[in-house]
């Protein structure tokens, strides 16, 4: 028996259970890979070249038998299992909007032919759709999702061994989908990625649990200290699933290991709204925020300008926004304050920032990010009540107390010692003439964000 082990987002060779599936039901397995315009177009220069660099990795530990090609997965996935006259696809179940549709249309075409779609596992330590209320309803609150996702439990890792395959070369392929290399990578300009693929992602996990993990509880807030994972990227191309990581932590009931679960079931938290309402990654979750005010006439494209270029004049907030078009990341921390900022302080839609962000984050992730922004909003599921308007200098001060991230990432600041460099306009002459005025008052603004939420909530 022939099969085709389709790669999609999960990257890697261990804890694999699609390819421990496909190893086990067939006797020879084609590795396909399909470069998809409808993901590639959105994806911005960091995330793509992230792939690019995570496909070469995977091909190198397949010893090259890895397929790629280029075009419209239904017609590709099919014409690779016709090549190969496989009776199965394996794949890990894709959980999200397009990815639903997509494997639909696929599995639909490979009927056609006699081939089954064969689904195992997913992105996340739980399904999304698996962890339910008694009533059988989904969480709509995070607090009693973890408690029941904690419950629910994950499987062990899957003994997946690419070694114990006789994978097919695709070069001895007659007919079938035309193989094309790997693109090159996009030019990135300043941004330098991490290393990609499933061995680098290991090893940055090894690196974080032996050195940061006893002090993540509070290392995650400081922006300056390296002190949260930077996983994110990893385990959104599956380079590392999160069951890997909690099967390391089992038993560990330290405060790292602890917060460090919590976040991951944020992850699994996110998708699971993202399954149960798909349209959600466009609409406000709560409807009455599709009544809100936002700006939008011909001065939100400059504001929206300065924001995303990091000159809005409040430091903590211009540092993330720097920070992301260096790195391809922010800090969470930053993350929350920089949206807060365009919401709240410009009165801009949160779906302007949340796709620029898709585009800017080499971990850009559909769930993650837009209910994220939705959060930030008050329009989310179990949101941060529309009235707490984050400000931009007190976040500042407090987690950044020695002001080294802003300094780190705002050069002009550099002359600025300590907390002050959070109000450089307080700094009289040392305030240096190169950085840019505040360009709103962040105490009026909130009374404007306070007042257009009034509208809608009736208060
Ligand atoms: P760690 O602190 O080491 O956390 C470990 C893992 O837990 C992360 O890798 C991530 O998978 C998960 N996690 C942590 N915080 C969150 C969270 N708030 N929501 C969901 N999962 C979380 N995360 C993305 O992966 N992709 C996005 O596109 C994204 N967009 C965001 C947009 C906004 C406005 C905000 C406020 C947050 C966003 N996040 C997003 C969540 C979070 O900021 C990142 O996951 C985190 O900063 C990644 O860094 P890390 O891996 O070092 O995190």
């Amino acid at each position: 028996d022939t099969s085709v082990l389709w790669f999609r987002r999960d990257l890697r060779c261990g804890d694999q259970p699609a390819m421990a599936a496909a190893g086990e039901r067939a006797g020879r397995v084609l590795a396909l890979f399909v470069l998809d315009d409808r993901l590639l177009g959105p994806a911005g220069a960091p995330r793509r070249t992230f792939l690019f660099r995570c496909l070469r990795a995977l091909a190198e530990q397949l010893d090259g038998r890895l397929l790629i090609v280029h075009g419209d997965p239904v017609e590709a996935v099919a014409a690779a299992a016709e090549a190969v006259s496989a009776r199965t696809v394996h794949v890990t179940t894709d959980t999200g909007p397009y990815g639903r549709r997509r494997d639909d249309a696929v599995q639909r075409r490979l009927a056609g032919q006699g081939v089954e779609l064969i689904g195992t596992g997913t992105a996340y330590a739980v399904s999304p759709g698996r962890v339910r209320k008694p009533d059988g309803t989904p969480y709509r609150v995070f607090t009693p999702f973890r408690r029941a996702w904690g419950e629910h439990g994950w499987r062990q890792p899957s003994a997946s061994d690419p070694s114990t395959i006789d994978w097919i070369d695709p070069g001895t392929l007659r007919g079938g989908p035309t193989a094309v290399p790997v693109p090159a990578d996009d030019d990135l300009g300043e941004v330098r990625l991490p290393a990609a693929g499933e061995r680098a992602g290991l090893d940055r996990w090894a690196s974080f649990r032996d050195e940061r993990l006893a002090d993540y509880a509070e290392g995650r807030d400081r922006p300056s200290a390296d002190g949260t994972s930077r996983l994110s990227t990893y385990l959104h191309w599956g380079c590392v699933h999160p069951r890997t990581l909690l099967a390391d932590l089992a038993g560990d009931r330290g405060e790292g290991a602890t917060a460090f679960r919590r976040e991951l079931a944020w992850r699994d938290f996110l998708a699971d709204v993202l399954w149960h309402q798909p349209e959600s990654a466009r609409q406000n979750l709560d409807r009455r925020f599709d009544r809100i005010s936002y700006d939008t006439g011909p001065d939100a494209d400059e504001r929206f300008e300065r924001w995303r270029t990091g000159r809005t004049g409040f430091p903590f907030v211009d540092a993330g926004m720097r920070q992301l078009a260096r790195e391809g990341w922010m800090h969470n921390r930053v993350r929350m304050v920089a949206a807060s900022f365009l919401v709240k302080d410009l009165h801009l839609p949160w779906w302007w920032g949340a796709r620029h962000f898709m585009t800017a984050l080499v971990d850009g992730d559909l769930a993650s990010n837009q209910h994220n922004w939705q959060w930030v909003a008050g329009s989310g599921t179990d949101s941060a009540p529309y009235f707490r308007v984050f400000n931009p200098v007190t976040q500042g001060r407090r987690f950044d107390p020695d002001g080294d991230y802003v300094r780190r990432h705002v050069p002009e600041l550099r002359g600025i010692a300590g907390k002050a460099v959070h109000e450089p306009w307080k700094a009289g002459e040392d305030a240096p003439a190169d950085y840019p005025e505040r360009m709103v008052d962040h105490g009026e603004e909130r009374q404007e964000a306070l007042r257009r939420f009034g509208e809608i909530s009736g208060r």
